[in-house]
């Protein structure tokens, strides 16, 4: 650790070092607190270097204090640990990004030009952003950047105060939780969407419609004779067949549409701003490419699929517009299968 601390204390300077920032409360960019205006009079006592000098060497958040040339003045332990550079090398060198290997959250790294440090000490404003540092040993930390840029009594801006925060547990929590959400709302075997996040959505949906005063539909198919698919081909290939249809389904689909397995071989689609007849449209091309597809996981036979379409209705409930298009998928597999059946209101 190198500590100037000594220093910045010497003319009594209260001003290097101001009080704890609510770091939820930034919002980006704030000026520094104004220490001339003697915000900051709890350190006017002889103690007070000392107790700092402890805080922030026992601190287990990297302190760093650069001066308006760059030069680097402070390098506690925390900042040590996190970067994987010792104070006594780091000491008196000038401060640049690539020191400590600053990258964006794409991994691109931060240049000298585009540095927050030097954002925050020409404008005298402190900021917080999520960076990552990549240690010479190879691995990666997040943290949270902390700027302060330091201004003497006569307003002049004589460098800046960083806080690096190690936030890594807090990032790793982020990943499990967003790999947790995509195991709740995706069908592991076709990636598209699962029956539950079907239904949590189709109520959305239709709410945003009516707000909207549009149309909405939903398709409802099912493979045809897919049993005897497994029989005939194996389990293993009836799996790879289910994942080629859910992506002709999903090709087939607008940004504003969802598509869904609603179980076995059954797939829903939810159809924005679309009437009863387009989407029927839209059904009977997708029946069309799937009986053209020679599927070489069936030894280069055809699969062929029924469904049912149905408009949502004003004040009818999701489960009720289900019912309705299951009604005409019913009646497509009862008239001899691979057809397009929609059903009208009532
Ligand atoms: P229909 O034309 O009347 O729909 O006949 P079907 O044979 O497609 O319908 P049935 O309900 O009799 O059989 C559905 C088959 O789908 C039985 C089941 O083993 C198979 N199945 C359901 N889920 C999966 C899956 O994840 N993988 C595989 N390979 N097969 C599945
Ligand atoms: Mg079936
Ligand atoms: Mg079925």
């Amino acid at each position: 650790m190198i500590s100037d601390l000594d220093t910045l204390f010497e003319s009594g300077g209260n001003d290097s070092f101001p009080p704890d920032v609510e770091l939820l409360a930034l919002d980006g960019e704030d000026p520094p607190v104004d220490l001339a205006r003697g915000e900051f009079s709890e350190v006017q006592n002889d103690l007070a270097p000392l107790f700092v000098q402890s805080l922030i060497a026992n601190m287990r958040d990297g302190v760093v204090s650069i001066d308006d040339q760059y030069t680097i003045r402070i390098w506690n332990r925390g900042a040590e640990r996190l970067t994987g550079k010792a104070g006594q090398v780091i000491a008196n060198q000038t401060w640049n990004p690539g020191l400590i290997g600053l990258c964006d959250e794409s991994g691109i790294p931060i240049s000298n030009e585009h540095c927050p440090v030097r954002h925050a000490i020409g404008k005298s404003v402190q900021s917080i952003r999520r960076l990552w540092i990549n240690k010479p040993a190879g691995d990666t930390v997040s943290i949270d950047l902390h700027i302060v840029p330091v201004v003497d009594s006569f307003g002049n801006t004589v460098g800046a105060n960083l806080l690096l925060r190690d936030i890594s547990s807090e990032t790793s929590l982020e990943r499990q939780v967003q790999t947790l959400y995509e195991r709740a709302t995706t069908d592991q075997l076709t990636q598209i969407c699962n029956r539950a996040q079907f239904d949590r959505a189709h109520k959305n949906f239709i709410e945003m419609h009516l707000l909207r005063d549009a149309a909405c539909s939903l398709i409802i198919c099912d493979i045809d004779q897919f049993k005897k698919v497994n029989d005939t081909f194996g389990h293993l290939a009836g799996d790879d067949a289910l994942r080629l249809f859910a992506k002709l389904l999903s090709e087939n689909c607008r940004r504003t549409d969802l598509v869904a397995r609603y179980g076995g071989e059954e797939f829903v689609i939810l159809c924005s701003e679309c009437s009863l007849s387009v989407a029927a449209t839209r059904a009977e091309s997708i029946r069309h490419q799937l009986e053209q597809l020679r599927l070489p996981m069936l030894r280069g036979k055809q699969l062929t699929a029924s469904f049912g379409v149905a408009e949502h209705h004003s004040n009818e409930t999701t489960g009720a517009m289900l019912h309705r298009a299951d009604k005409a998928l019913l009646s497509a597999k009862e008239s001899g299968r691979n057809r397009v059946v929609q059903m009208g209101p009532g």
